[in-house]
């Protein structure tokens, strides 16, 4: 139950109104950026850009084509950072909304160690602010959400690649979308279906999109700690 976001990267045109949208509504600035040769911008998410569409290039002569990855935190069910959060003893840091299981963070997050939430977070999410000490990404535009709205980025997507509801609602959008792209593209998958409330429809094999796209299932510290903690209780 809760709510889900599905996002068909088969349909996505890297138009960026999204991107534009969440900085819009969150009232985010704008970053002093250099052109570096691609058509990302800026380079990499930040305290203040908490969601990017990535761009990669794919393959080369005739079968060159560019990827788009449109991304955000995937508001895991069983959230790592707010695992890891709990684990230092900050469980109030890291929130997780009951209703849409939105996973939040408040301004307590400037007293938690922000590498080690940031190594919790399979996708490479959190960023800090240097001044503040906070740690930031995106939180489902909760407050639209709570009051019967779409998220910003979903409500301005003008391809259809962005789409949210209730969490059974768009696992069937995304099954039944899985079957079509996979008569042309028998590799397109559903990534990390079970585990996140971000479902991306990816083409082509995610680590292609971008490294951290996919979880890659390796050992993290916040395995450890969860594991102590069956052991010992919190550590408080
Ligand atoms: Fe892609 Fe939609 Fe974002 Fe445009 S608004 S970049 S089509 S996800
Ligand atoms: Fe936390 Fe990362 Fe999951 Fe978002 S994607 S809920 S930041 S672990
Ligand atoms: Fe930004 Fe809201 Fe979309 Fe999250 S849900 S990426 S905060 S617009």
């Amino acid at each position: 139950s809760g709510k889900s976001f599905f996002v068909d990267l088969t349909k996505c045109t890297a138009c960026r109104g999204c991107q534009v949208a969440c900085k819009q509504w969150k009232q985010l600035p704008a970053e002093k950026t250099r052109q570096l040769g691609s058509h990302q911008n800026p380079p990499d998410l930040s305290y203040t850009t908490i969601r990017l569409v990535r761009f990669t290039e794919s393959g080369d002569g005739d079968d060159f084509s560019w990827l788009f990855f449109p991304e955000q935190c995937r508001h895991c069910v069983d959230a790592p950072c707010k695992m890891a959060a709990e684990s230092s003893g900050n469980g109030d840091a890291i929130l997780q909304d009951a209703d849409t299981g939105a996973v939040i963070y408040t301004d307590k997050t400037s007293e938690l160690d922000f590498d080690f939430i940031r190594s919790s977070c399979p996708y490479d999410i959190p960023r800090q602010d240097a001044a503040t000490k906070r740690i930031s990404k995106c939180d489902m535009c909760i407050d639209r959400v709570r009051g019967g709205m779409l998220p910003a980025c979903v409500k301005s997507c003008p391809t259809g690649t962005m789409n949210f509801g209730d969490r059974e609602e768009m696992l069937h959008l995304a099954g039944t979308r899985l079957a079509e792209v996979q008569k042309a593209k028998p590799k397109a998958k559903l990534v990390d279906m079970e585990q996140v409330r971000v479902i991306y429809l990816a083409a082509m094999e995610p680590k292609t999109y971008y490294k951290f796209m996919a979880d890659a299932g390796g050992p993290r510290m916040y395995t450890r700690f969860a594991a102590l903690n069956k052991f010992l209780g919190p550590l408080r």
